[in-house]
């Protein structure tokens, strides 16, 4: 075989494995980088530090191929080229030397697989919620910015439900906070049962979950909050030899033309807060301007805030009473709401001087009122 074919050959074959290793790190990390999530700085340091290490350990092996490669060329130029047993040594040596590169890169591929691999748990951990194993706010999060965007761009329609589960205070306060995170983890797998491949459903924070549906109008993410709320009363919960239950309360509202992600949120959240105020246990929807109860025609009446006392009749204590609870639900619900980013509440407390005194003289004779 004529020495320049060999040099060629060989040229082409040092030149290639050289580029490939190179493209194909340069490939790798690209593509771990964007499934990295951001917070995570420390993590990414260590992993591209150790991929650093990999690629110096791959370019040192390219090198001594290279070199060796030379040194083989070199020698075959300085001897007689019409030897043919001098170029089948060289050849002999040469494919040696290339074998030598394909087990170092093939041992670097394993390297970088068990990497990418380790980058990418790391990366789904950073975005599940560790309890339920549903996403968590941070992937909720960039779901919401997603469809959105994909909305305004292709208007491509999608509706969120909310849900928070029913009085878990108290369910937390009579079968212990264990019994409480067992029946998160059901709730949670009675959602991922009950929903779509194309939703998801994340632990949005608590109690309180969220069901991103993608292409569903509002009627038909309303009708999927109804089954998902009727899916969650028929649930059993087990917790050592107790068998739990619990209902939850659904809010849905669908993307509207310039939502924003906060607006999409407020629309269900008020939903939710009317399935509360409605009983709790059934959903409510939101379209832009009504709050309507799952099923009705006609829009909710839904109390504002702080509840409506009237002006001409003094509330007897039992009202009173009922309303310091409405109060203190609506209190806690615009707290939970400002905790998630929502507008801040404010407060007004008023104080009748004289009450008792103005109540003896102003007392209408045909008043409930018994003081
Ligand atoms: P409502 O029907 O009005 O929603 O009543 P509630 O008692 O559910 O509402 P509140 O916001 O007063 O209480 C929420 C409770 O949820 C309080 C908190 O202890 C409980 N909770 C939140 N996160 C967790 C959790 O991860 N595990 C458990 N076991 N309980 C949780
Ligand atoms: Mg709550
Ligand atoms: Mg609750």
């Amino acid at each position: 075989m004529p020495l320049f074919l060999i040099d060629i050959a060989f040229g082409v074959v040092m030149a290639s494995v050289g580029v490939g290793a190179g493209i194909w790190l340069r490939g790798r990390t690209a593509s771990r980088k964007a499934a990295m999530v951001p917070n995570d700085a420390e993590y990414a340091k260590e992993a591209l530090a150790s991929l650093h290490v990999l690629a110096h350990r791959v370019a040192a092996h390219v090198g001594e191929h290279n070199t060796r490669v030379e040194e083989i060329n070199e020698e075959l130029s300085s001897r007689d080229t019409e030897d043919p047993e001098a170029v089948i040594d060289a050849v002999n040596r040469l494919i040696d030397a290339n074998d030598n590169m394909q087990r170092q890169l093939g041992d670097a591929e394993v390297k970088l697989e068990e990497q990418a691999r380790l980058v990418e748990s790391h990366a789904e951990q950073a975005r599940t919620d560790a309890l339920t194993g549903l996403a968590n706010r941070r992937a909720f999060d960039d779901e919401m910015a997603r469809r959105l965007s994909e909305f305004q761009r292709n208007n491509l329609p999608f509706a969120l439900a909310m849900l928070d589960v029913d009085k878990f205070k108290n369910f937390n306060d009579t079968h212990g906070h264990q019994a409480g995170d067992e029946v998160l983890k059901g709730i949670a797998d009675v959602l991922r049962k009950e929903s779509r491949g194309m939703d998801l459903v994340a632990r949005y924070g608590g109690e309180e979950m969220a069901i991103v549906l993608g292409a569903a109008s509002l009627d038909e993410a309303t009708a999927s909050g109804e089954r998902f709320c009727r899916a969650i009363e028929k649930a059993r919960f087990q917790h050592g030899d107790t068998e739990m239950r619990v209902t939850a309360s659904f809010g849905v509202a669908q993307v509207l033309d310039a939502d924003d992600v906060e607006a999409l949120i407020e629309r269900a959240d008020a939903a939710m807060y009317a399935s509360k105020e409605g009983g709790r246990n059934c959903v409510h929807s939101h379209d832009g301007d009504a709050i309507r109860a799952f099923g009705a025609e006609e829009p909710s009446e839904v109390a504002d805030l702080p509840a409506e006392v009237p002006v001409d009749e003094p509330q007897p204590p039992q009202a009173l009473a009922e309303d310091l609870v409405k109060f203190s639900d609506s209190l806690n619900h615009r707290l939970a709401e400002y905790k998630r980013g929502g507008r801040a509440p404010s407060v007004l407390l008023v104080k009748i001087d004289d009450f008792s005194g103005i109540q003896s003289r102003y007392k209408p004779s045909n008043s409930r009122w018994q003081p």
